[in-house]
């Protein structure tokens, strides 16, 4: 019997300090020509495409086609890894910790479910160097709505363990949209209050974590 742990990444497993924000102000005034483009936009929780979708709304007025959304997140993605080569990734406290703890659990399997699409979340993972961890994942270029890319996160999962019978899928993540895409999983769905949303607002997870040095304890106290 498995557990399919799927972490998020921003706000979750590490703190990449706005890089993503400024790669993407970058590439709309490239191609648009408006500076700052992302101001007063949330980025917590969403997918890319999602936020290249909000951009093109604020800015334009009108979502971004299909060769659009192709177009910016390749030019996209360079800006990004130049970031955050120049700009020190942190990852959370515990964060080290909990992947080692689960990963010694011959019971789990590790992977991500992450807005961000699979080159940016491997940029991201690999400047904090945390890929290791991590087999398999969900990504904003498999969906755009986040549940879905939950889903597929954690169909990829079960092929990890082809045969094997998967007790349960834990989705962990620092906002509201994690949680609405875990239930609309029926995943179970953890928070951590270390991201974009305060505790409160995540009080209807399943466990609240002030940090993820919280996660081996209640992991232990759930599969013993
Ligand atoms: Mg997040």
């Amino acid at each position: 019997m498995h557990v399919v742990y799927l972490f998020d990444i921003d706000g979750t497993l590490l703190h990449a300090h706005g890089s993503g924000r400024v790669a993407f102000d970058a590439v709309f005034a490239e191609h648009h020509g408006i500076a700052n483009a992302s101001e007063g936009i949330r980025y917590g929780g969403k997918t890319d495409p999602q936020i290249v979708d909000e951009i093109y709304l604020a800015r334009l007025g009108r979502r971004a086609t299909a060769d659009e959304h192709a177009a910016f997140l390749h030019a996209y993605l360079p800006k990004l890894r130049a970031l955050l080569a120049t700009h020190p990734v942190e990852v959370l406290g515990g964060v080290l910790e909990t992947l080692a703890f689960l990963a010694e659990r011959p019971e789990v399997v590790l992977g991500v479910a992450t807005g961000n699409v699979r080159e940016g979340a491997a940029a991201k993972l690999g400047a904090a160097r945390l890929e290791r961890w991590f087999a398999f994942g969900g990504y904003g270029c498999d969906s755009h709505v986040r549940a879905e890319l939950v889903a597929r996160a954690a169909e990829r999962g079960r092929a990890e363990r082809a045969g094997g019978e998967i007790r349960e899928v834990i989705v962990v993540g620092d906002t509201i949209h994690d949680i609405a895409a875990a239930r609309a999983c029926g995943a179970t769905v953890c928070a951590v209050a270390t991201g974009a949303d305060p505790a409160e607002a995540l009080a209807h997870a399943d466990a609240v974590f002030a940090s993820l040095a919280e996660l081996p304890a209640w992991h232990a106290a759930r599969f013993g």
